[in-house]
């Protein structure tokens, strides 16, 4: 059995400090963590339960919104300003798991989540350097069909979980974080890390770190957008590839987009060549197939998954399509 003590934080200041003092984790839903800790993969010694935080999803001054951190996946989906103003948003949650787990799981959590790597979690007999850095990745050689194909490394191939992640990373979104220290902020692009020879360190927060809310800019009403996630199966299985996608058209030209890719690579995947590639061009099949190739160039396949590369692209050139027709109608 393994001990730890469980806390309740009050409030912002009572979860850092108490995270601070017992070295803890913090424990929103525990959709992930929990499943961690009954594997063994993670044992902390200190868990400080933030479910009681802030759960507000209110305007900001500027015209977006601010989503608290403990706020329900579900309650977040089913807002009527997110299904209005941030539509790729709400599908993303509704794709990402069942009603049971969006009922429990938290938006900072969610951003926490850990790869779902068979191999990260079998703590019996495969060696995983995100588990144990040093000991090596049995999937690179082994079964590797649902793994990266863009911002890979030597040391690990997992690809990052989430489908809201995705989501926020198309919108911009920026993240809240608190710890002693004070607080500030970091655009979800830049939160998540690629896993170059440290896997094990998957992002930029400082020890004790908590994320307290996500902020959404502004909804632009010239934009269409949506989310697609393609998957083996047609519920709640984790995403071979998705993507987030706003566009805007000018006339029959593409004025400007905004993309991420999931089910990919290590972490939600920022599409801005393929952005680049499409802006000022006409929107069309060929155009959003170019911009595919050029965001998949330096793709690179394992042996079970270069189907990935095609699968992207296929599907990031129809959503831009279904959104260009969206956009005419
Ligand atoms: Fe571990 Fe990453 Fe290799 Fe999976 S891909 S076994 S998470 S090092």
């Amino acid at each position: 059995m393994i001990e730890l003590t469980y806390s309740r934080a009050t409030d912002v200041d009572d979860a850092v400090r108490r995270a601070a003092e017992g070295q803890g984790r913090y424990l929103g839903g525990g959709t992930n963590l929990v499943d961690l800790m009954r594997e063994t993969v993670e044992t902390p010694s200190a868990l400080v339960d933030v479910t009681g935080l802030s759960r507000q999803v209110e305007p900001t001054a500027n015209g977006g919104l601010m989503i608290g951190a403990a706020a329900r996946n579900t309650a977040v989906a089913e807002h009527e300003v997110v299904r209005s103003g941030y539509p790729m948003l709400a599908r993303a949650i509704v794709a990402g798991a069942s009603a049971q787990i969006r009922n429990m799981a938290t938006v900072g959590g969610n951003l926490l989540q850990r790869t779902r790597c068979t191999y990260f979690y079998d703590t019996d007999g495969s060696r995983c350097n995100k588990r144990a850095p040093g000991d090596g990745c049995d999937a690179i050689e082994g079964f590797n069909r649902m793994h990266a194909i863009l911002g890979a490394s030597p040391s690990c191939v997992a690809t990052h979980p989430s489908d809201m992640c995705v989501a926020l990373a198309a919108l911009d979104a920026v993240v809240h974080l608190r710890n002693v220290s004070g607080e500030r902020t970091i655009g979800m692009c830049d939160l998540h890390k690629l896993p170059e020879d440290r896997p094990d360190i998957e992002t930029v927060l400082e020890p004790g770190e908590l994320i307290t809310a996500v902020e959404l800019p502004a909804p632009n009403p010239a934009e269409r957008s949506t989310y697609r996630k393609v998957r083996d199966r047609s519920s709640y299985a984790f995403a071979l590839v998705s993507v987030a996608a706003a566009l805007e058209l000018d006339g029959d030209r593409v004025a400007g987009a905004r993309l991420a890719l999931g089910g990919v690579a290590p972490k939600p995947w920022r599409a801005r060549r393929a952005e680049e590639a499409m802006r000022g061009r006409p929107a069309t099949e060929a155009t959003f197939l170019e911009a595919a190739d050029a965001e998949l160039a330096d793709a690179r396949p394992l042996s079970g998954n270069a189907f990935k590369v095609e699968l992207a692209r296929r599907t990031l050139a129809a959503v831009l399509e279904d959104l260009t027709e969206a956009g005419r109608a």
